[in-house]
């Protein structure tokens, strides 16, 4: 039988089928990216995309919310309890809006905000320079250790001393170490500044207790749902009961109208399976397998940025091999292992052609593989690199990637489309 989508428009339908098979057949190793389950699709894919809901529950500005009160209520107190945080925002589109939501619920525009430099590992919205963030605010950014590429807290706390900034934001989108949330809280308060934490990639560690959590010390936490939490793509905030209010005007009405129910609904699914033992299990493997990885990628002669990793992630620093780091990622892609080129601390090179290769295990991890397929797609990706200009083993080496997802298909209560 055809599907509705299939009878209404064969073209988005088809595209759809071919990224369906994309998924399946090739290793995905970007680290913000991951595979929802079934029950968070369903979710998504209802009718509450249907229903406008602006305002919180209790409070709404149109009618006929019988429903939509108790779905948003539900995602709120699952995600409260999961992170065991005093209040929780589950309405910002993204992590970028919740970002924007937190600076702008503890400080005005033209103050000043700290945040990890972008090319150091922090995100757009941290300050950096095109963004809007550095643009309503004051940004001072910080790097990493010059020699170690780590955190410095010698630096950071200078640059606070320095610059007194009404926020600090700590958290990254490319650093392979855990972050000591406890000492950024002592320099934010020995400057008299806020303290926002960003989770966004490390949220689903956090809640499988393989990272520690931000919740005790930052003021604000923010962090996306589709990473490591593995939800539908959403931003989500979790504040301390003294600034429930302010966070929850700074994200509506400050920065957005309507919520996304179906995706509040999908949060509340996701939230629910992030509570599971499995999902610590799940949280654990994570980091076994990008241990294994990256020790496996060291054994075969890859710098690895911080020497290693604690977490899902993991930065290749492309210089000793003479490669750049956008022809290594496509060389990858055409091996069927997805990867994304990015910037290594102190790059020379432009970050449109940067030095390094970032990726992470959380979504082939979903799949099932554990650490010796992690060492073996260590392997495959020795092979791509040390042979990038040699077009036939990187073809032989993306059918033994296609033979590896095979032995691992992604489980079934994984895939949107039962019949792909
Ligand atoms: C991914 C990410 C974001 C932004 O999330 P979007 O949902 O893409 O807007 C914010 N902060 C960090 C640290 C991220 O890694």
């Amino acid at each position: 039988m055809r599907t509705a989508l299939e009878q209404s428009d064969a073209e988005i339908y088809e595209l759809i089928q071919q990224e369906e098979i994309r998924q399946s057949g090739v290793i995905r190793m970007i680290p913000s990216e991951n595979y929802v389950s079934k029950a968070v699709m369903e979710a998504t894919a209802s009718c509450l995309t249907n229903k406008y809901a602006e305002g919180y529950p209790g409070k709404r500005y149109y009618e006929g919310q019988q429903v939509t009160d108790q779905v948003e209520t539900l995602a709120r107190e699952r995600a409260r309890h999961l992170f065991q945080a005093d209040h929780a925002n589950v309405q910002p589109y993204s992590g970028s809006i919740a970002n924007m939501a937190a600076y702008s619920a503890l400080m005005q525009p033209g103050e000043t905000l700290m945040g990890m430099s972008l090319v150091h590992g922090g995100h757009l919205t941290h300050g950096w320079k095109v963004s809007a963030t550095s643009k309503f605010f004051n940004s001072v950014p910080y790097p990493v250790n010059s020699d170690t590429s780590l955190l410095d807290f010698n630096i950071i706390e200078d640059i606070a001393r320095k610059h007194r900034p009404q926020v600090i934001v700590c958290g990254a989108t490319a650093y392979p170490r855990t972050i000591d949330f406890k000492t950024f809280a002592g320099i934010a308060a020995g400057v008299g500044a806020y303290l926002v934490a960003d989770i966004a990639h490390i949220a689903g560690l956090v809640v499988g207790g393989v990272h520690p959590s931000p919740v005790p010390y930052a003021d604000v936490v923010s962090t996306t749902t589709h990473k490591t939490l593995r939800g539908p793509r959403g931003g989500m905030l979790l504040c301390k009961e003294a600034h429930a209010k302010k966070v929850d005007r700074a994200v509506f009405p400050g920065l957005q109208g309507g919520p996304f129910m179906h995706t509040c609904s999908a949060i509340a699914v996701a939230m629910a399976e992030a509570s599971r033992p499995e999902f610590a299990d799940y949280a654990q493997q994570i980091v076994k397998n990008a241990k294994a990885l990256a020790n496996r990628l060291m054994e075969l002669g890859f710098d690895l940025v911080t020497g290693g990793t604690d977490n899902h992630l993991i930065l290749i620093d492309l210089r000793n091999r003479g490669i750049g780091g956008k022809p290594a990622a496509k060389a990858l892609d055409r091996a069927r292992l997805v990867t994304n080129y990015n910037t290594v601390p102190n790059d020379p090179a432009p970050p449109m052609n940067p030095s390094g290769v970032r990726l992470g295990t959380p979504a082939l991890t979903s799949r099932g593989l554990k650490e010796p397929q992690a060492m073996r797609v260590a392997e495959f990706m020795a092979r791509v690199l040390d042979n990038i200009d040699n077009e036939a083993v990187i073809e032989a080496t993306g059918k033994d990637v296609a033979a590896l997802c095979d032995e691992f298909p992604v489980p079934d209560h994984f895939m949107s489309l039962a019949e792909a």
